[in-house]
């Protein structure tokens, strides 16, 4: 359901994807690892045009979207079918944790206003952040904030959701209630690309692990076969630095 073929990204001179191809299935979960500056977030991010390819086509469902010719109706489709789920939260600071998960809900979706509100409260209910709702991203914890951050992108019902290291901003104590929220978002089938360097928590929700160095994913397979039996050695190398 969601396909990327040769998928290129320079930045200058320098090549930073290099011809990436990756099929990910209705409901499958996808976890990206690999060394800093490697592509993994350049990688999200050129899936919605956050960075703009050079090269390569993006097919979400019926909508296929070629990079090079790519027109500002065909971005907004992509973005539409895309929630990105971000390190730093990004959090508009002068709006409450529920205005926050209605925002794209009202401006992109342009849905009532009472309508955006309600879908946010059942959002809230299902994030443990009920009595939450009227307080603003300053007076919340990091792990408080990350579960807005992830109900907002919850909320917009995108075809795939991309969490581009979602607990590596967060202090140790909150990092488990944000992976037990991804955990819930993994039981209802919602297709997700992950890039975490939670080894253990990639073992337990990936279907599939890639590997990717220098703008390259140099291995793909099932957890089982990554951590049991990696076969590049650069992959190896990785593995004993994290493990
Ligand atoms: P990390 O694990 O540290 O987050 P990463 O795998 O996510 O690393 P990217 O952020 O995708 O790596 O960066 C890949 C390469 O592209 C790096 O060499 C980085 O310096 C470069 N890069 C990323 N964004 C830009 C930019 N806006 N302008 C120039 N170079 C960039
Ligand atoms: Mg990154």
């Amino acid at each position: 359901m969601i396909s990327i073929k040769g998928l290129t990204k320079r930045f200058g001179g320098t090549t930073v994807l290099d011809d990436i191809d990756l099929d990910i299935a209705e409901g499958e979960r996808v976890v990206v690892i690999g060394p800093s500056g490697t592509g993994k977030s350049t990688l999200l991010r050129c899936l919605n045009f956050l960075d703009r390819p050079d090269e390569g086509t993006i097919t979400i469902g019926d909508l296929s979207v070629d990079a090079a010719r790519a027109s500002k109706a065909d971005i907004l489709a992509l973005r539409r079918r895309t929630a990105f789920v971000f390190q730093n939260y990004a959090l508009f600071a002068n709006r409450t944790a529920q205005e926050n998960i209605m925002e794209a809900l009202v401006t992109v979706q342009k849905r009532p206003k009472a309508e955006a509100a309600e879908r946010a409260r059942e959002i809230l209910r299902e994030t443990g952040l009920s009595d939450k709702g009227d307080s603003y991203p300053a007076a919340l914890s990091g792990g408080q904030q990350q579960r807005v951050g992830i109900g907002r992108a919850m909320a917009i019902g995108a075809d795939v959701m991309l969490f581009d290291e979602p607990t590596s901003a967060l202090d140790p104590e909150w990092v488990g209630e944000v992976l037990d929220l991804m955990r819930r978002v993994a039981r209802k089938r919602q297709t997700m690309l992950i890039v975490t360097h939670e080894m253990q928590f990639a073992r337990e929700i990936a279907d599939r692990m890639v590997f990717m160095h220098g703008g390259r994913i140099v291995e793909a397979g099932e957890p089982e076969q990554i951590f049991g039996a990696p076969k590049d050695e650069r992959l190896q190398r990785f593995l004993q630095r994290v493990g």
